[in-house]
């Protein structure tokens, strides 16, 4: 999508520092870290949100969640745990509407929301 932050990144038209990518994903660090690791995880395709997954795209999710471990142990923190945080929409505080997964850590995270 041609006005997506994260598509120009995945595109590299914007820059990014990146920890991951394959056919179908990316991963890169966040500009504004809230932790000492903090990654976002996108699919290549542009998805806006959670309410757009479907059947028919939610295997890059499911590939996601494949590559989540390998991911977090490039970014050194698979053993001592990490937060894996989705927001969708406005009640959430999305800001970024290109599907993302926040992986976060390198620290205790503290309370827990849920
Ligand atoms: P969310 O609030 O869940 O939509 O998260 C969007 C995230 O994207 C925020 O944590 C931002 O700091 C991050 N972000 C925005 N622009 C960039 C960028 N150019 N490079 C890396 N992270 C970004
Ligand atoms: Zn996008």
């Amino acid at each position: 999508m041609s006005d997506c932050i994260f598509c120009k990144i995945i595109n590299g038209d914007i820059p990014s520092s990146k920890v991951y990518e394959d056919d179908k994903i990316y991963a890169f660090n966040d500009i504004s870290p809230q932790a000492p690791v903090h990654i976002l995880i996108v699919p290549k395709e542009h998805i806006c949100c959670a309410n757009m997954i479907t059947p028919d795209n939610a295997d890059v999710v499911a590939h996601i969640f494949s590559k989540v471990g390998e991911i977090a142990a490039l970014a050194g923190i698979k053993d001592e745990g990490y937060r894996i945080i989705n927001n969708c929409g406005k009640n959430a505080g999305q800001t970024v509407f290109h599907l993302h997964f926040h992986l976060m850590g390198g620290k205790d995270l503290g309370e827990k929301l849920v």
